[in-house]
C-alpha cells in the first residue's frame, strides 16, 4: 500500500497531465493520448518508488530530480499549464498540494544518491 500522501499526489499529477492533455492535444473522451499516457505512467512509477515515501516533499521543492531529462521536460509543461488551472477544475486536490509545499520541509540526507545522481544537476 502506498503512504496516502503519494496516494494524492498520484492523483493530483493525473489531474493535471489530464486537463493538460484534453485542453492542449484536444483529447476528447475520459482517455489521454499515447504520449500523455506514458508521462501519467512514468510519474507514478516515480512517485511509487520516491525514497521519502511518507515524508516526501512537493516534487518542485524537492533537491532529487529524480526524472530523467525528456520526462522532465514534459511534466513541467504539464505543470506550467495545469498548475494554475488546478485550483478551478481540482480545489481540494490543489490546496492539498500548496499546504505540503508550505509545511514539508526538503529532507537534507540525500537518500539512495547513486539511484539518482544523474538527473541531480539541472536546478532551473
Ligand atoms: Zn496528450
Amino acid at each position: 500500500m502506498l503512504p496516502r500522501r503519494l496516494a494524492r499526489e498520484m492523483k493530483t499529477v493525473r489531474a493535471m497531465i489530464e486537463i493538460y492533455c484534453r485542453e492542449t492535444h484536444s483529447t476528447t473522451s475520459e482517455g489521454l493520448c499515447e504520449a500523455c499516457l506514458q508521462l501519467a505512467i512514468y510519474a507514478e512509477k516515480r512517485l511509487a518508488g520516491c525514497p521519502f515515501q511518507q515524508n516526501k516533499p512537493t516534487c518542485g521543492t524537492c533537491r532529487i530530480h529524480c526524472y530523467k531529462p525528456d520526462m522532465r521536460q514534459r511534466i513541467k509543461a504539464v505543470m506550467h499549464y495545469s498548475g494554475p488551472r488546478m485550483i478551478l477544475h481540482h480545489p481540494l486536490l490543489a490546496i492539498a498540494h500548496l499546504l505540503d509545499e508550505k509545511l514539508i520541509r526538503p529532507p537534507r540526507i540525500k537518500a539512495n544518491p547513486s539511484a539518482h545522481s544523474k538527473s541531480r544537476d539541472d536546478h532551473s
